[in-house]
């Protein structure tokens, strides 16, 4: 899992004027487009913002709660936010409040657990953030504000200050998630699924074009799953994305989070046919073996998998596959860790992401029998991503001599129509090319993840 770092800034009202608010944003792409509300919930409530922690009267702190690693993460965060606050000047008082999924997850414990901050804030709270500043600015004492079972859905007018560079954006088309995933935390986090309307997806949409963004990111827990709680039946993902095409100007849209249960033979259709929507399937699977499939509850069976890799390689010319699996679930024996190599090295996937199984609380493989010691997981998560580190080699080598159109992220540093931000590989070019253009850029090389186009070089700090 990536995480992301970023400050921003909002305000409150006393005797001296409103505090400055900094915030820093821990977590996924889902997490940040919180972030982006909140702050612009505080600008549009006249708070003033900071990029630097250290100047903001008050600190958010929006935290993740996915697995281990992403909790320890957060944790030190709020440690080091408090430790650089008693380093402040004693005239300087700066005030602390956790956000996002650990503090919704953690509501009940977390107030007693951490008795230096000054407030806690669930997924709900996103829209009242400016009240709950100025709450926590005056001291009103009231240090939880959260609620259980979150419901909040973002609308297209709901104010944001957007945290990713101006030429991409995440849109986030449903919150919460459905499914009954044993080793997954979000549903007791997020809540439910809930989806947007087409027309306010669409409208925050044209927003985003007309501001000059030139690659949208749809995101949801399960983007296939978006439209299945409303009954407007032009809420599906294939009739957003034609209604996307529709929309005037020169822009890429990205698919994230897909889940195989759900892609069907019209949304194969709909990604090929589509002249905006890049040729990209982002699809965690979890697994291969039908045993952890089934253990695992997610819902599809090897043979569906297949077929509908199938499907997707046959109906959708070029298409690069993104995929996830977790190594080490309980009850992962070496003959299916086996299985999962063997799928590996045969699916040849362009992108994959390998996760250590992390035994989380509130799920149900927490008290499955057969966890899998941390040596052996180490071990599978190490061959896994060897394996695909030989592979992707391969597939950077294959585009070699390809013309290839690239969204260029800043001078020099671009990504083509199979690369997501953060976490696939990157083009690099000539450093001529202006920051949110595109281009066509001849490749003359490659390393295992990323390509070298006519000119470019990789810098030498990414070795
Ligand atoms: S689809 Fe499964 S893994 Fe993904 S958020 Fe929902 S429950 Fe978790």
């Amino acid at each position: 899992m990536k995480s992301t770092k970023k400050t921003g800034r909002a305000h409150a009202v006393s005797d001296v004027g409103p505090p400055t608010v900094g915030l820093v944003s821990l977590g996924c792409a889902k997490n940040l487009a919180d972030s982006e509300i909140i702050l612009g919930t505080l600008s549009e409530a006249g708070y003033k913002t900071t990029h630097e922690a250290t100047d903001a009267d008050v600190l958010i702190v929006n935290t993740c709660s996915f697995i281990g690693a992403a909790k320890e993460e957060s944790i030190e965060a709020i440690f080091e936010a408090n430790r650089a606050r008693g380093m402040r000047r004693r005239d300087k008082e700066q005030k602390l409040i956790v956000a996002g999924c650990l503090a919704q997850r953690f509501r009940k414990e977390l107030p007693d657990a951490m008795p230096e901050v000054d407030g806690f804030m669930g997924l709900d709270q996103v829209p009242q953030v400016a009240e709950i500043v100025a709450g926590v600015w005056a001291g009103e004492g009231c240090k939880n504000y959260t609620t259980p079972r979150a419901r909040y859905l973002p609308a297209w007018d709901s104010p944001r200050v957007r945290l990713t560079p101006p030429h991409y954006a995440y849109l986030k088309i449903a919150e919460g998630c459905n499914h009954p995933c044993a080793f997954c935390v979000i549903p007791r986090i997020r809540g439910g699924h809930r989806s947007r309307t087409v027309d306010s997806v669409l409208k925050e949409a044209e927003n985003l074009i007309g501001n000059g963004v030139k690659e949208i990111l749809l995101i949801s827990q399960d983007t296939t799953y978006y439209g299945r709680d409303l009954s407007d039946e032009r809420a599906t993902l294939p009739e957003l994305l034609r209604g996307l095409d529709k929309v005037g100007g020169d822009f890429w849209v990205r698919v994230l989070y897909t889940h195989p249960a759900h892609w069907s033979d019209e949304l194969v259709e709909a990604l090929a046919e589509s002249k905006r929507a890049v040729k990209y399937v982002d699809m965690p699977l979890q697994h291969i073996d039908d045993w952890v499939l089934s253990k695992m509850r997610r819902e599809t069976t090897e043979k569906k998998i297949r077929e509908l890799l199938k499907k997707i390689r046959a109906g959708i010319p070029s298409v690069a596959v993104r995929t996830a699996f977790i190594a080490g679930f309980p009850g992962e024996t070496p003959a299916r860790f086996d299985r999962l190599m063997a799928f590996i090295e045969e699916a040849k996937f362009e992108r994959l992401g390998i996760f250590s199984y992390s035994k989380e609380e509130g799920t149900q493989a927490y008290s499955m029998p057969g966890h899998v010691s941390a040596r052996v997981k180490q071990s599978r998560f190490e061959r896994a991503m060897e394996l695909q580190q030989r592979i992707a080699a391969e597939v950077q080598r294959s585009r070699i001599g390809m013309r290839l159109r690239v969204l260029w992220d800043a001078p020099g540093v671009g990504r083509t129509e199979w690369d997501a931000p953060g976490v696939d590989g990157r083009v690099y070019g000539r450093g001529l090319e202006k920051a949110g253009t595109f281009s066509v850029a001849t490749i003359e090389g490659s390393t295992d993840y990323d390509l070298i186009a006519k000119g470019g070089a990789i810098p030498k700090e990414d070795f």
